[in-house]
Order: structure tokens, then C-alpha cells, then sequence
């Protein structure tokens, strides 16, 4: 196992061609040991490489291969969300991430694996089976992002495309030891990318390096007409840090954390130290309340996205030889995966006439507490840090029995993604067990070049 970064490509297609670049990553990924795929676009790629090798396609990323979480709405075979809802959804268009890789002439070799419509973290939800960790396969890969991650981390290809709502390219990064970036919200456009929770919903990249992570979000950040929330191009990568005064999240590093993690987060607190970083513990109050506040608003928000899926508007149909009724109960009983519908559920509860104002408005007024202690530390340190998640890998099945469990796996990922804050997950050493480490960086709004830079200092202690 060793990744690629996209430099390596570059030497490849310079030595041999893209087609035989792109004809390797087809081939590692038609051997698929993790559990990776769900598609594998080989034709519209080989024409692709074909093209570059031309001179007809050329750019920034000329022939280097990538692969899209099947989340993201692409040409050349289907778009499934990892749902059986969308089994046989061809996309009649590509969404704008997609487009900007490809004008600079990257190539889509496939679609990687998720939990069905990216409610999850391990892909343990997805409809076509788990994706196995890139370092024990006994173990899950994470998610929602998992078949990202592995993907990247195998060396199948030097990067991928994820989405992160509230911790889905960070934790599998952590969970693989690659590079996982969720963007400032606003900073990449969604459009075409099938939707979770548009208040928190963010499109990202996960890499073999720093400066691969840099190039990608170079190309993919800017406005889009068709994304409103899409803010106008403000990433310009940084060589340093603008400064090292950083915060570590006291909250994040008590109880509930595996001793494994946090000394390893410790080791690289003591390596920044040394590299000239001044490092202060900090406290956020209203941590204990972040997954609470995110388990009521984004259910709120995947109930009301996810309506639109009745067999009729969209997804596979069943039940057609019924009444409208049995079509939207048929379609939408063989559509979502347990864990989809078990959202649905609490998003209509918490959303419902009775409960709005107990559950919905009370954790969107303790968001927007959360938010300000986040602003308050921002006036005073350059970033925030602390560990991706609680523990590194888990064993596959491990949680599945008790949603609430899986729950908490993302207790460390949703407080920057209810803020609406860039983060970071770089790798920091492994376990004994030889299970990777991601240390988290948090950045105020916009200052996605400022965490990278730190990152970049974190990657060059532990000699990438
Ligand atoms: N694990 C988190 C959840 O289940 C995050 C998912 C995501 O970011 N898509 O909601």
C-alpha cells in the first residue's frame, strides 16, 4: 500500500501516457479488495486519456486520475447515493466539482462507495455493502466518505472528491491517514451533488498531501449561479501560517477519548511546540450540546430533501400496480436503507407543529451560542485543534446495534460543521495496532489557505 500524489501522475503520463495511467487506476480498482466501487467508468475515462494524450484535453491536471463519492452527479454510468432508490439513476448532467476537474483535465475513473445518501459514519449504510479500512480490513473505512478515503489511501488514485455534513471527509481521512479538507460552507458549489442537509452540506477533497489538497481546492472554490450559497473566490493557498497561537480544544481531549488518540494529538502538540508554535488549552462550554443540536436540525433538514424521493418525482418505483399510496410507501420501504428512514422520522418529529418549538428552534438558539464561542476564541487564536474522532477504526458490526453509539462518533466533526467553519484532518502516527491518527484544524470562516498552512507544518514533522 502506498498513495500516489498527483505529481507522481504527472511523471507517469510524462513517461509513459494518460491512457496508461488511467488504464492502472481501472486496474487496481477493477480488483477492488476494500470494497472501494460501485462504478467504474472505464470507457468515458479511456476516451478521456486518449484525448489528453492528443492534445486535445489539457490543464492543471492533465490525464490524473480521481474518483467521486457516488453522491455527486456524473456522466459515463449511474449515480446512486449508494441507495437503492437511485440504483438506475444515469445523470443527464455532471455537478460543477466535477466540471472544474475535468476542465482542468482530470479524469473520473469511477464512483466510490458511502452510506446511502451519506447518513453514516462507517459506509456500513451504504446498499452495496461495507468498504473496508485501507489498514485492517477486519475494520471500517469511516464515512460518509469511506470509499474516498480508501481509494486515496490504497494509491488507486491521488485524490477524490467527498462530501462532509458533519464530519464525512474528515473522520474517514483520520480513519486512512490521507489528507481530508471540509471547505469553509459556501467556499465549493453544490450544485449537482445530491443534497443531506443544506445548511451544513460542504463538498471537499481527500489527498495524499498538503499541497495536492491546496491545488485541488484552488481549482474547485469560487461562485456558482447555481449554488446561492456559493461565496465569490477568496482561497489563495498560503506558504506559512498568518500566525501560530492556537487553541486545543480542552473539551475534546476528556473523558470518552481513546488514551491511543490523544497521545498521539499530544506528541503533535509537542512537535507544533518545538516548530515555534504557542499552543493553550480552551474551553468551549457549549461543546455538549453540538450533537444534540446537530442530531435535531440536520434530521430536519434530510425530512424535507428527502421528500421528493416517492417513486414518482424521483427514484425507482414500486408497488405500481397499487393506489398512489402503496407507490409512495412501496417506493420509499424498498428505497431507504434503516438508517435514512430512521431520520426521516426524527427530522418530521422535530419538525412537527407540536415539537417545532421544543426541539427545532431551541437547537437552532443553541447553535447560534455555539457559533459565537467559536467567534469569541477566533478574536484570540489563529486556529482551534483537537482530535477527528474519539477512538481510530472500529471493527466492522461494532456499532451498528445501537445508532446512538454511532451517534457519538461524531462528536469531535459536527461543531465546526454547525458553524459553518473549515477543518482539516492531517495525519499524526499511528497506534500500535498500526491504526492511523488524524490531529483536526479549525479556521475561522475563509481561512481555509491559514489551517492548510498549519497542516502543511504538522505533514513536514512527521516527514512527508
Ligand atoms: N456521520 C455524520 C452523520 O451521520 C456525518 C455525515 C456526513 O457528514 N455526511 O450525520
Amino acid at each position: 500500500m502506498s498513495m500516489n500524489t498527483i505529481s507522481h501522475y504527472k511523471q507517469t503520463i510524462q513517461e509513459h501516457s494518460a491512457e496508461y495511467a488511467v488504464r492502472e487506476a481501472l486496474e487496481s480498482g477493477r480488483k477492488d479488495t476494500h470494497n472501494v466501487f460501485i462504478s467504474l467508468y472505464e470507457e468515458r475515462a479511456l476516451a478521456r486519456a486518449r484525448q489528453v494524450d492528443e492534445g486535445t484535453v489539457s490543464g492543471r491536471l492533465a490525464g490524473v486520475p480521481f474518483v467521486a463519492k457516488d453522491n455527486f452527479l456524473t456522466l459515463g454510468g449511474a449515480t446512486t447515493a449508494a441507495s437503492h432508490f437511485l440504483e438506475n439513476f444515469h445523470a443527464p448532467l455532471q455537478a460543477t466539482a466535477v466540471e472544474k476537474l475535468e476542465a482542468e483535465g482530470a479524469i473520473c475513473i469511477g464512483k466510490v462507495n458511502l452510506d446511502a445518501f451519506a447518513h453514516g459514519g462507517s459506509t456500513e449504510n451504504s446498499a452495496y455493502g461495507v468498504t473496508k479500512n485501507a489498514h485492517d480490513t477486519a475494520r471500517v473505512a469511516g464515512g460518509s466518505s469511506g470509499g474516498s478515503a480508501v481509494a486515496v489511501a490504497l494509491g488507486t488514485v491521488p485524490f477524490a472528491l467527498g462530501t462532509d455534513t458533519g464530519g464525512s471527509i474528515r473522520q474517514p481521512a483520520s480513519f486512512n491517514g490521507v489528507v481530508g479538507i471540509k471547505p469553509t460552507y459556501g467556499a465549493v458549489s453544490r450544485y449537482g451533488v445530491v443534497a443531506m442537509a443544506s445548511g451544513t452540506d460542504t463538498i471537499g477533497v481527500l489527498a495524499s498531501t498538503v499541497s495536492d489538497t491546496e491545488l485541488l481546492l484552488e481549482v474547485l472554490s469560487g461562485q456558482d449561479e447555481r449554488d446561492m450559497t456559493t461565496l465569490p473566490d477568496y482561497f489563495i493557498p498560503q506558504d506559512k501560517p498568518t500566525g501560530k497561537k492556537i487553541g486545543l480544544i480542552k473539551e475534546f481531549m476528556a473523558d470518552g477519548i481513546d488514551e491511543e488518540v490523544s497521545a498521539q494529538i499530544l506528541s503533535a502538540v509537542e512537535k507544533l511546540q518545538s516548530d515555534g508554535y504557542e499552543i493553550e488549552e480552551v474551553s468551549m462550554p457549549m461543546l455538549k450540546y453540538a450533537l444534540a443540536i446537530y442530531y435535531i436540525v440536520v434530521p430536519a433538514e434530510i425530512s424535507s430533501n428527502l421528500a421528493r424521493y416517492d417513486g414518482i418525482r424521483y427514484g425507482t418505483q414500486k408497488g405500481n400496480d397499487g393506489s398512489l399510496q402503496d407507490v409512495y410507501e412501496m417506493s420509499r420501504q424498498a428505497g431507504f436503507e434503516a438508517e435514512n428512514k430512521r431520520r426521516i422520522i426524527i427530522g418530521s418529529f422535530v419538525l412537527s407543529s407540536g415539537s417545532f418549538d421544543a426541539y427545532y428552534q431551541k437547537a437552532q438558539k443553541a447553535r447560534t451560542l455555539l457559533i459565537r464561542e467559536f467567534n469569541d476564541l477566533f478574536e484570540r487564536y489563529d486556529a482551534l485543534i483537537g482530535p477527528v474522532a474519539p477512538e481510530t477504526a472500529f471493527k466492522i458490526g461494532q456499532n451498528t446495534e445501537d445508532p446512538l453509539k454511532m451517534y457519538l462518533e461524531d462528536v469531535m466533526t459536527v461543531p465546526p460543521s454547525l458553524a459553518g467553519l473549515p477543518a482539516v484532518s492531517v495525519p499524526v502516527g499511528k497506534t500500535k495496532d498500526g491504526l492511523p491518527v488524524g490531529l483536526q484544524i479549525i479556521g475561522k470562516r475563509r481561512d481555509d489557505a491559514q489551517i492548510l498552512a498549519v497542516a502543511r507544518d504538522v505533514e513536514a514533522q512527521y516527514g512527508q
